[in-house]
């Protein structure tokens, strides 16, 4: 089932790309909860993390090291940054295309809402 986040990648819609490569895209959150908030998807459309099969331990691997080398290279890596993956309703998922958030530029607090 397509998502907006397809029409992202085929850019039927406009978004803040920030990071582009062969396997993963990153765009600014349009609505965000930190100073920075930074959506990394893998191009290959996956939900959730429930329909990740063997093998494609590498489709999140893509998105944390994407997600960590942004960070450093905003200036993030020594004050911290949280990076969150919501799964189904009681995580918080909304959009069913697997995608990690990355939030930085502000204290997290503990426990997650
Ligand atoms: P989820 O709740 O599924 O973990 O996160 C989905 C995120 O996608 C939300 O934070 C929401 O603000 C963001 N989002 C939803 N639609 C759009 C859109 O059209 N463009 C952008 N840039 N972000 C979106």
């Amino acid at each position: 089932m397509a998502t907006i986040f397809d029409k992202i990648i085929a850019r039927e819609i406009p978004a803040d790309i920030v990071h582009e490569d062969e396997n993963v895209l990153a765009f600014r959150d349009i609505n965000p909860q930190a100073p920075v908030h930074v959506l990394f998807i893998p191009k290959r459309p996956v939900a959730t993390l429930n329909d990740l099969a063997p093998g494609d331990e590498v489709v999140v691997g893509r998105l944390v090291t994407a997600a960590a080398a942004y960070a450093k290279a905003e200036g993030f890596a020594d004050s911290g940054y949280r990076v969150v993956i919501n799964c189904n309703g009681d995580g918080g998922q909304s959009v069913y295309h697997i995608h990690l958030h990355l939030l930085a530029g502000r204290a997290m607090a503990w426990p997650p809402g």
